[in-house]
């Protein structure tokens, strides 16, 4: 590992991170490898799909999970994180080649959701189901 690798390992470590960051990164990523001509919002799309059903595969057959996968070893957490990665940087290259703000569309989303489900109108199947 270089020093400069160490560098950027310890600043990913502490700091919060952006949705614009992201997709930033991922389009420069794209760009210096010549592969934003692959990247069209369907091929984007169905990449997304397969990395769901490699992160479905780490449930797969397990049975009930619980929070914070207590029973995990490290090794299948590190996985989990990869899969949930791979869903999320594509989701966030799809937004991008789609010309939409991921961040804010997802803030307005919110929003439309609190006002859909007020606070005093809390029922089991509309708290837990967006659409
Ligand atoms: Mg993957």
């Amino acid at each position: 590992m270089h020093n400069s690798d160490r560098e950027e390992e310890m600043e990913i470590n502490s700091k919060d991170v952006s949705l614009r960051e992201l997709r930033d990164r991922l389009a420069e990523f794209a760009r210096v490898r010549g592969w934003e001509q692959y990247h069209s919002p369907r091929n984007l799309l169905l990449a997304l799909v397969g990395e769901v059903g490699e992160l479905s595969e780490i449930f797969q057959w397990k049975g009930e999970v619980e929070r914070g996968l207590p029973n995990w070893s490290a090794d299948d957490k590190e996985h989990l994180e990869e899969e949930l990665s791979d869903v999320l940087l594509y989701l966030v290259q799809l937004a991008d080649v789609c010309g939409l703000d991921l961040g804010q569309a997802a803030l307005t989303k919110i929003l439309k959701n609190a006002q859909k489900y007020p606070v005093n109108d809390v029922s089991p199947t509309a708290s837990s189901t967006y659409n």
